[in-house]
């Protein structure tokens, strides 16, 4: 049952403008009619899950198009608002990051750059021009799948969103769907060594 309304909260909240007042709904559902700890916990794993998922599906457009597969969901009050993913070598610009792309969908939409109500769901850790771009934009958390631990700064080489220093922190979970998002990459790297193509071999 439970499930049943997580899955129709989340295909109503994607396809209608309806999506606010099913969401108040859906969480009133959670928090006042079944009041249980556990099951709300395991719903919000879900969710998690479930908005990495579509990051996920973001990865494999970059993949199909030979970009490297990172992909980047942006959500706010459980509405997915920004979708995007990497297209760095299609545009031949080192800013098309799927994070600065989404941020910059989110911020066109919301006709506001600070994104302070809305966190982040990214595949691959993100590098330090899109840990500054989480910052300058507000944004309030994010969701990082697997780690980058060459040019990662989320916890990796730095950690730039726990720097206190800055005006502005951003909350970090680790590990979401990690086996999936490590695997896209791996999958990708050796499918272009496959090909023996060295087009992306200084990234
Ligand atoms: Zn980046």
């Amino acid at each position: 049952m439970l499930i049943l309304i997580n899955w129709a909260h989340k295909f109503f909240c994607l396809n209608f403008k309806l999506a606010t007042i099913l969401n108040i709904c859906y969480y009133i559902l959670c928090l006042k009619w079944i009041n249980c700890k556990v099951l709300y916990e395991r719903i919000m794993i879900l969710d998690k899950e479930y908005y990495m998922k579509l990051a996920l599906k973001e990865a494999k457009k970059a993949y199909d198009e030979l970009e490297i597969p990172v992909g980047a969901v942006i959500v706010r009050d459980g509405i997915v608002i920004a979708k995007a993913y990497n297209k760095k070598e299609k545009k031949q610009d080192s800013t098309k990051h799927a994070e600065i792309l989404a941020i910059q969908k989110a911020s066109k939409k919301l006709k506001n750059w600070r994104l302070c109500d809305c966190d982040m769901y990214v595949t691959l850790e993100p590098c330090s021009m899109c840990a500054g771009a989480l910052i300058q934009s507000r944004i309030r958390k994010v969701y990082i799948g697997t780690m980058d631990e060459k040019t990662g700064s989320c916890g990796s080489v730095f950690n730039l969103l726990k720097d206190y220093k800055f005006n502005h922190n951003v909350d970090i979970e680790y590990g979401v769907c990690k086996e999936d998002c490590e695997k896209i990459l791996k999958d990708f790297f050796k499918e272009l060594r496959k090909n023996k193509k060295n087009k992306y071999t200084n990234i």
